[in-house]
């Protein structure tokens, strides 16, 4: 729980604020933006909640943040915030909230579908969640983006029975029911490929939803501050000259929506997402 005596100096004087535990993973900042932003390195209330819908939305940071770093003066009910996740981002594609130290703060996601959900990355196993997942179908399907997101994967893996998908490039001995190898493109249903991209790690690789939805990992996500797609060099751990490679074989994909592991999501029409991603790889080869 946050410490009012941890209580950041940045942080607008009121009942919202952030403690000095907070890790800079940037989930406040996208999931209630209108009172979350960034000081020096690190999140901070920039102004505090000042309708029930704002002081709602910074209720579930409090819930997604992966540290419990944002903490409150004065006693809040955090069950609406705690039953608000999954949190529908567009169709039957949800945002788990709940996210974990281990993932360092990475968010994950849960696609409902007839033919069985899956869950891309893995959430903090906490028990709102777990009941919220359940009454939404469960989950069939793991996708494990790298092996960096993996989080509390074990303890789903033995409460719903899934079968987990994970390259076997960045298993580090892990042994999941599904390993996939190589770098061609996997159809693992009609609706759903998985695309591997090496780059950032070895075996990293996305999934691509009814050619709209890409699931993005660490490759790639959206910089709000520039408007434009971007990827890290800085945290490249494996190879950028193959990560450039695979954001060029990437492009080729029609899609509308990207949503990553860390930092922001995004939605353009798929020829303005095309444009962007061609203008990404041009940049990813200049800094090479
Ligand atoms: S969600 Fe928590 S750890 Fe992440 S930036 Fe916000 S306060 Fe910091």
């Amino acid at each position: 729980m946050a410490a009012e005596a941890k209580r950041l100096a940045a942080n607008a004087a009121g009942d919202f604020f952030v403690d000095s535990t907070c890790i800079d993973c940037s989930t406040c900042r996208w999931v209630a933006p209108a009172n979350f932003d960034e000081t020096e390195g690190a999140s901070r209330v920039y102004r505090q909640p000042a309708t029930e819908a704002e002081r709602h939305q910074a209720r579930m940071a409090v819930i997604a943040c992966p540290v419990g770093a944002i903490g409150t003066t004065t006693k809040h009910d955090l069950h609406a915030a705690e039953a608000a996740f999954p949190d529908q981002i567009a169709e039957n594609v949800f945002h788990c909230g709940y996210h974990a130290r281990s993932s360092y703060g990475a968010a994950s996601y849960l696609i409902v579908r007839p033919e069985g959900n899956v869950l891309i990355d893995s959430p903090r196993f906490a028990r709102p969640l777990i009941r919220r997942i359940e009454a939404l179908g469960g989950v069939r399907t793991m996708f494990l983006t790298h092996c960096d997101d993996i989080a509390d994967h074990q303890k789903f893996r033995d409460h719903f029975g899934l079968t987990r998908i994970l390259h076997t490039a960045d298993a580090r001995g892990l042994a999941v029911e599904m390993p996939i190898t190589g770098r061609e493109p996997i159809r693992l249903a009609e609706d759903i490929a998985l695309i591997p991209v090496p780059g950032h790690t070895r075996g990293s690789a996305c999934l691509l939803y009814r050619d709209k939805f890409l699931f993005t990992g660490d490759h790639l996500s959206w910089r709000p501050g520039k408007e434009r797609l971007g990827a890290s060099r800085d945290v490249c751990w494996y190879d950028w000259d193959e990560q450039t490679a695979s954001m060029a074989a990437l492009a080729d994909y029609r899609f509308e929506w990207i949503l990553p592991g860390h930092g922001h999501r995004h939605r353009l029409a798929a020829d303005a997402m095309a444009a962007e991603m061609k203008s990404l790889v041009q940049r990813m080869k200049r800094a090479a």
